[in-house]
């Protein structure tokens, strides 16, 4: 059955009188967000990306993340997140996204999986091996010898997602390493 321009307006008018009287929404009406969480198991996390560190809640059904919205109640962002924390859906639910390590060792055009073990130890030997390499402990500048202990083999680049925790103990490990060359992606 067709509806006429007048008896839609009208119908409508009509739904938001009962609305606003009796402050619900009937079930056949629009998405809310009460419907759309129904039923879900909720939890509250932080936005992964960026060092803003945006509030997010995490709706989630038998264990899978179904959605992912900013959390209103979130002292940073108040409910906003940018096009990239609103999209944060899809690295959770993401055929393409790798949660296991691929090594392809030099010379090789072959992917190897590997363990998170495997992987840590190969990059702390290889970071060893460079930094040992690569220390200078004295320099002489002017005709004075200066001790300098310093890795020029390394460079470390902080990435905007570290907090200042983060931040202030990637410092302190690149110190200890003896590297000069310590950067951080949001100042350059
Ligand atoms: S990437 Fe966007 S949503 Fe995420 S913390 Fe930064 S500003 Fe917030």
């Amino acid at each position: 059955m067709g509806i006429s321009r007048r008896n839609f307006i009208k119908g409508s008018c009509l739904t938001a009188g009962a609305v606003a009287l009796t402050g619900k929404q009937s079930e056949a009406g629009v998405d809310s967000p009460e419907m759309r969480t129904k039923g879900l198991q909720t939890s509250t996390t932080v936005c992964p990306y960026c060092a803003v560190g945006c509030g997010m809640i995490v709706h989630t059904k038998n264990g899978k993340i179904v959605n992912i919205e900013g959390d209103t109640e979130h002292p940073i962002n108040q409910g906003s997140l940018c096009s990239k924390g609103s999209a944060l859906f899809q690295v959770a639910n993401n055929e393409r996204r790798l949660d296991k390590v691929q090594y392809r060792a030099p010379g090789s055009d072959k992917w190897e999986e590997k363990s998170w073990d495997w992987a840590m130890q190969r990059m702390a030997k290889l970071m060893k091996e460079t930094r040992d390499r690569n220390f200078v402990t004295e320099e002489e500048i002017n005709g004075t010898t200066y001790t300098v202990n310093r890795n020029d083999g390394m460079a470390m680049l902080g990435a905007a997602a570290l907090d200042n925790e983060e931040c202030y103990l990637l410092g302190k490990f690149a110190r200890a390493m003896g590297v000069g060359y310590l950067e951080h992606q949001a100042r350059i």
